[in-house]
């Protein structure tokens, strides 16, 4: 079953961003062929190609990109193709210097670096949309084009603009939202400080101010922020709909990334794609990437995605930026596999030997096709070009995590209860604890789809209103099981606190309410203990619970609350809500999350050593379950069932052996209807 996306490709995606106007022409035609050598079948081409593309202003050049694209397809590469409009050329700054972007403080930023410009520019905006017509025009009819690359990792570095144009665009966008300058007051609190507005002349963006700017004008500047790249996006993609309807769009999204709402940015796409650079001997950043790769089949319902960008080696943007080791590359490229990815791909092709990015690693490195790196990258090509049968497959989830934008950039304003309160630090609780229990997990918005799930987790949902509480009810009186942890169900959607006690909404769905909240400074600890004789620290953080109908299961230990609910328990309908009004340790959340996973009947997939990631990916018929050994040292692990390794040979074996940072994707013998790939 091919994916609808990529059926034009072979297998899987595999290959990276290619630059060739870095390179002598005399260098691309080996660069095509390497590229067949190492299973290569797909390139992003021409991402920062603007000034090349256009040298100087209207006058473009596309001859070098023809012969490019011809040597490409002549071995059977397709093309991603960038429409360059993520740095502009430094003849915009010069010709209008009004569309360059400005800071909070009022200093503009300059070329010579990449993403100089303002979304609202309009000779940007202008100067783009023509290329990106040139661009349709010209590659419109050709066999090679599989995939269009708007712009690049859109807000990187510059995430918002405090310009003159960006100011009147904000003021605009607010007559969208509010109508007329009272609506905006009340739903900005101006009553406070003297911040009335008299006219929507007087309304500027959150530029540098004496104190803490007013945080629903804050909020609403991250809403517009994200609009407003959008709304260039949506520039390029109206152009490339009309033009080539068939031929899917992209733009590479970074993860759990707080400046964009990848909710409302992915809507627009036809698949997502992701750039993802773990520090490979960090743990906890492979957990992390694990995270985004699942948010990223989450964004478009479930659909499989690209990882538009790794490295084969070392990035260059770290103060120290260690190896991969031996395996971890293609290890790290499964578990893409693993979290739903169709296709690997890399920054970059060929190592660049200039700019800023020389340092960073490639398929073909510095030292060219007699490295380790080659060997590794071109082997990895062989085996993914064996496995199309995994495309398309999807990835089961029986536990969801609710996560929104919106209540990121709210729960992190200034002037909280406590900053160490963030929702990667909350989300993060969670996920460590699933990833470790091999759970897979979904993320959903508020708003989306709960019926699939046995569990939903809510590490945070700070701001929310009656239509989320309503939802979540039902999916618990359905027979749910559902756990939420502090400072959700504070605010609505202006950040104005619900009156009465926390948290307003979920009261009713939590069976409780809770008259104040205890910070605690770094060095503090408390303690709980549980129903059933187990004690926790805690951390960070107390609610101090009154019991509405719930019951506890942990009580805190010590101060002036010591012996009150520190984790509850609420029976509703034919489900059950859990209650965690603390930061726990790893230890008390897996007890926690053991618990309540263990009643809503949610189950690991295969036991594993420690440190050893297992996937699965099915495709309603047949079960790939990846097993992936982040350990730099062999591990056994005996299988409930023989099964095959896709990786490893036509043998169905009962323990399976793993090198240091080794992979199998097993298939198991009664679903193995002898897939080869
Ligand atoms: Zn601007």
């Amino acid at each position: 079953m091919p994916s609808s996306i990529l059926s034009q490709l072979p297998s899987l995606a595999y290959g990276g961003d290619y630059n060739p106007e870095q390179w002598p022409e005399a260098t691309w035609r080996e660069d095509a062929e390497l590229m067949r050598q190492a299973g290569v079948n797909l390139v992003s081409l021409g991402v920062f190609a603007w000034a090349q593309l256009e040298p100087r202003p209207g006058e473009y050049d596309f001859g070098w990109l023809d012969r490019v694209i011809e040597l490409l397809h002549a071995q059977n590469v397709k093309i991603n193709l960038a429409t360059a409009t993520a740095s502009p050329p430094p003849w915009l700054a010069r010709l209008h210097p009004e569309s360059l972007p400005v800071t909070a403080a009022g200093v503009t930023l300059w070329p010579g670096s990449r993403q100089q410009y303002c979304p609202h520019s309009t000779a940007y905006r202008e100067r783009a949309a023509a290329l990106v017509e040139r661009l349709a025009e010209r590659y419109r009819e050709h066999p090679a084009l599989v995939m269009w690359h708007i712009n690049n990792e859109y807000a990187c570095h510059v995430a918002e603009c405090f310009c003159e144009t960006s100011a009147a665009a904000f003021r605009a966008w607010l007559q969208r939202r509010y109508g007329s300058v009272e609506a905006l007051n009340e739903a900005w609190g101006t009553a406070f400080w003297s911040q009335r507005y008299a006219e929507w002349a007087d309304i500027n963006p959150p530029r540098s101010a004496p104190t803490f700017i007013n945080p629903t004008q804050q909020l609403d500047w991250r809403r517009f922020s994200s609009d407003s790249l959008l709304e260039c996006f949506e520039i390029e993609r109206t152009i490339l709909k009309r033009v080539t309807p068939n031929v899917p769009v992209t733009t590479n999204f970074m993860g759990f990334f707080k400046p964009l709402d990848y909710w409302a940015w992915a809507a627009r796409e036809d698949i997502v794609a992701n750039d993802c650079y773990p520090e490979p001997r960090d743990p906890q950043s492979i957990i992390g990437a694990a995270m985004g790769y699942d948010l990223m089949r989450s964004l478009r319902g479930g659909q499989p995605w690209l990882l538009m960008e790794q490295v084969t080696s070392q990035v260059q943007w770290r103060p120290r930026n260690p190896l991969k080791r031996p395996g971890q590359m293609r290890l790290l490229t499964y578990q893409a596999v693993a979290r739903g990815a169709d296709g690997v791909m890399f920054f970059q092709w060929r190592g660049a030997l200039a700019g800023a990015e020389k340092f960073h690693g490639a398929m073909l490195p510095h030292g060219g096709t007699d490295t380790r790196v080659w060997r590794e990258m071109a082997e990895l090509g062989g085996e993914l070009a064996q496995l199309a049968a995994l495309r398309d497959t999807r990835v089961p989830a029986d536990v969801a995590i609710l996560f929104d934008w919106h209540s990121w950039w709210a729960l992190e304003l200034e002037c909280r209860p406590s900053s160490d309160i963030t929702m990667l630090r909350q989300l993060e609780a969670y996920y460590n604890v699933l990833y470790r229990r091999n759970i897979a997990v979904d993320f959903v918005p508020p708003g989306g789809d709960l019926s699939g799930y046995r569990a939903v987790l809510v590490p945070n949902m700070y701001m929310a209103d009656e239509a989320l509480a309503a939802a979540l009810e039902r999916f618990v009186t359905g027979g749910g099981t559902l756990v939420m942890s502090p400072l959700s169900g504070i605010a609505d959607a202006r950040d104005h606190i619900y009156p009465g006690s926390y948290p307003a909404p979920f009261r009713t769905l939590l069976g409780l309410k809770i008259e104040e909240f205890d910070p605690y400074p770094l060095d503090h600890s408390n303690h709980l203990r549980t129903s059933d004789g187990a004690r926790f620290a805690t951390r960070l953080w107390s609610d101090i619970i009154d019991l509405e109908g719930a019951q506890a299961i942990a009580d805190y230990e010590a101060d002036f609350y010591a012996g009150r609910p520190a984790i509850t328990r609420h029976t509703l309908g034919a489900g059950q809500s859990y209650y965690v009004g603390t930061c726990l340790e790893p230890d008390g959340m897996t007890w926690l999350l053991d618990r309540a996973l263990g009643e809503a009947g949610v189950l690991s997939p295969l036991a594993a050593p420690e440190g050893v990631e297992i996937g699965r990916r099915t495709d309603g018929v047949q079960n790939f379950i990846f097993v992936l050994n982040h350990n730099d040292h062999a591990v056994e692990i005996a299988l409930p069932t023989p099964a095959r390794d896709l990786l490893g040979g036509a043998a169905q074996v009962e323990r399976l052996a793993l090198g240091a940072f080794g992979a199998a994707i097993l298939v198991d013998a009664e679903s193995d209807s002898g897939v080869s790939g």
